[in-house]
């Protein structure tokens, strides 16, 4: 996300001419660049922000509840390199290799002006058009300066696309997406436009289909990524078709399925196949409308606080202590699950964080629901145990600490118990077997 071009928030006018109450002037949102300059103070000064791209949208969405890294991705922090500051870095991103691999092969899939993308798009998405002759579907010149350059001209050639129809091939466009109230840039590989006007994603991957399947995995996370250029989609179309006259050009539609392109089996040729998003669509609209909007984030934090790594001039060493670093980090809630590992830069951190403080977060959501208001594995621990007698904790009135009444507690009494029996039963002596007796021979 780019924040330097975060979008202005509305802003109250006062008619009355009396002095504005402190109160009021406190509660009042900051001019967004006052946001901006906050968002530039916690980078650090000079410090670029790290534009986010849908791969980390997609796993923002995935964990709405965590503040961290909703603000550090807000602010365009880089959380590799705060990652490695802390003394957590964590092994991610792809190898130069796989990198170099994928784009020979989307380069490979793009030649000719994309007219191999075409037909298997046609052949897969088509919904009964024909492919175009080679050479007779559009492909628009997207360069523009500046990102949203770049959108405002993809955006144009969507609209041109819709009013002209036949087959439109869109290499690379630009896609501004509003993520807790600041644009984000997306740039998906291509954007097909059928000639009725849907507009599909294409995602053109480097691991391989074998036999029509590919790994489930990387399906699901191709899938999700497909999905968040799919919502940037339906906010271009949106505007499109509030611009456009009515009965001019076919109205523009996002399809809710991506065209998945990969390597056939071990080849350099490529194999498609159509991708539901339907589910993941509905998911991170769900997940993105839930993100706390970054400049509440940023008025929550304790006034001097600042990611900045203090850069050496190398520009790559961070001279700042880990302590100060730690306590800025813990300023801002997380919500550690253990699909962060897969998601997350700062997700050995936070892990090391959560177990510190023996956080049931640790576990697993699965677990974490299952323990109720339990919080800690010591008071897991405790109420396994159970309260001495006259010791019962009183119910809280707001539910928020399990009490011994508590069905998670009772259950945890029960297991306890159990296991107790259990491990009584297996130390137990074992009693001597009689001698068996001995046989009568049958035959003297
Ligand atoms: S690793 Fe930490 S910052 Fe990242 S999503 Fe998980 S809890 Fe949030």
């Amino acid at each position: 996300m780019s924040v330097v071009d975060a979008r202005l928030p509305q802003v109250n006018v006062f008619r009355d001419s009396r002095p504005e109450p402190a109160a009021a002037r406190e509660a009042r949102p900051r001019p967004a660049t006052g946001l901006r300059a906050r968002l530039a103070e916690l980078r650090g000064p000079g410090v670029p922000p790290r534009p986010l791209d849908a791969r980390a949208l997609a796993a923002l969405a995935a964990n709405p509840g965590c503040r961290r890294r909703a603000l550090l991705d807000g602010a365009g922090v880089d959380k590799a390199a705060l990652a490695r500051a802390l003394g957590s870095p964590a092994p991610f991103g792809q190898s130069q290799f796989a990198i170099a691999r994928g784009h020979s092969f989307e380069a490979r899939v793009k030649a000719d002006g994309g007219a191999e993308l075409i037909r298997l798009a046609a052949e897969h998405l088509g919904g009964g058009a024909q492919a175009p002759e080679p050479g007779a579907a559009a492909t628009p010149d997207l360069s523009a300066a500046g990102p949203q350059g770049r959108a405002a001209r993809t955006a144009l050639a969507l609209r041109e696309a819709a009013a002209r129809g036949g087959w439109t091939l869109l290499d690379h466009p630009m896609l501004a997406l509003d993520v807790a109230g600041s644009p984000a840039y997306l740039e998906p590989d291509a954007v097909v436009v059928r000639p009725d006007g849907l507009w599909s994603v294409i995602e053109i991957k480097s691991f391989p289909m074998i036999d029509g399947t590919a790994d489930t995995a990387k399906v699901g996370a191709a899938a999700r990524q497909s999905a968040v250029y799919a919502l940037a989609l339906e906010q271009v179309a949106e505007q499109v078709a509030r611009h456009t006259p009515e009965g001019e050009g076919h109205a523009p539609r996002v399809g809710d399925r991506a065209l998945l392109v990969c390597p056939k089996d071990f080849s350099n040729l490529p194999a498609a196949a159509p991708v539901d998003l339907r589910k993941q669509l509905a998911t991170t609209r769900r997940q993105l409308a839930r993100l706390t909007r970054v400049d509440e984030l940023a008025a929550a934090l304790p006034e001097d606080t600042t990611f900045d790594l203090r850069l050496a001039d190398d520009g790559k060493t961070a001279t700042r202590p880990a302590e100060e670093l730690t306590e800025a980090v813990e300023s801002v809630g997380a919500a550690y699950a253990p699909e962060c590992l897969a998601a997350c830069e700062l997700a050995f951190h936070c892990r090391g964080r959560a177990r510190e403080a023996g956080l049931v977060e640790s576990l697993g959501r699965g677990v974490r629901g299952e323990l109720g208001g339990l919080r800690t594995v010591g008071e897991v621990l405790a109420a396994a145990s159970g309260p001495a007698d006259g010791e019962r904790t009183p119910p809280d009135p707001a539910g928020a600490h399990a009490t011994d009444d508590d069905p998670a507690a009772e259950a945890l009494r029960r297991a306890a118990a159990l296991r107790a029996e259990a491990l009584a039963a297996a130390s137990a002596p074992v009693p001597a077997q009689a001698p068996a007796p001995r046989e009568e021979a049958e035959c003297r």
